[in-house]
């Protein structure tokens, strides 16, 4: 299964993601996950990202695609992926079909976890406390919904013109969140 996981910031695409990928038996990629890695390893990759993620802006598309097209050629990708937080804008889902189809594969489904924004911005306040992220400051959270909707939310229609999207309600409780994706995996992976 080659799959993305869609939400704006805070809709719990992190936890969903570590389920699905468990499920399906592929690497869950989260490109937020592997740039907080290098920023707090001090790579060069994290010195260029770090000043956008800290307000909230995305991260050049040059520095991104590179980053996710070294993720995806390891080989515990090769029979599968599930993207977290990739693609983000239009130049990566271009990008992204290259590296799938150069790889002689499709992508299977896209998912997007839909939420209350009210609620959301709620969730992101409660996790700054928790474990202290730079980028969740209050101005940073809503910075970062801008974006979403911005640069991010044209996708949706992109895959649903292609016929992959599946929109999954992500309100309620972790696990009826979680049932529900794999309700709807379950009838991509037998299709
Ligand atoms: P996340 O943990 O997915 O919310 O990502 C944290 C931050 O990393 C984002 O606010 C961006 O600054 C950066 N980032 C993650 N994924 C991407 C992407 N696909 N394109 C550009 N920037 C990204």
């Amino acid at each position: 299964m080659r799959l993305i996981l869609m939400g704006p910031p805070g809709a719990g695409k992190g936890t969903q993601a570590q389920f699905v990928a468990d499920r399906f038996g592929v690497p869950a990629i989260s490109t937020g996950d592997i740039f907080r890695a290098n920023v707090s390893q001090g790579t060069a990759l994290g010195l260029a990202a770090q000043r956008y993620m800290d307000s909230g802006e995305y991260v050049p598309d040059e520095i991104t695609n590179k980053m996710v097209r070294i993720r995806i050629d390891e080989a515990d990708a090769e029979s599968g992926f599930l993207l977290d937080g990739y693609p983000r804008t239009l130049a990566q889902v271009d990008e992204l079909d290259d590296m799938v189809a150069s790889s002689g594969h499709r992508l299977d489904a896209v998912v997007v976890l839909t939420v209350d924004p009210e609620e959301i911005v709620a969730r992101l306040l409660q996790r700054a406390q928790v474990e202290g992220r730079p980028d969740d400051t209050e101005d940073v959270i809503r910075r970062r919904q801008e974006v979403y909707a911005e640069q991010t939310e044209p996708l949706i229609e992109v895959y649903r013109t292609r016929g992959i999207l599946i929109e999954v309600d992500g309100m309620g409780e972790v696990d009826d969140v979680t049932s529900r994706i794999f309700a709807a995996l379950d009838v991509v992976q037998q299709s």
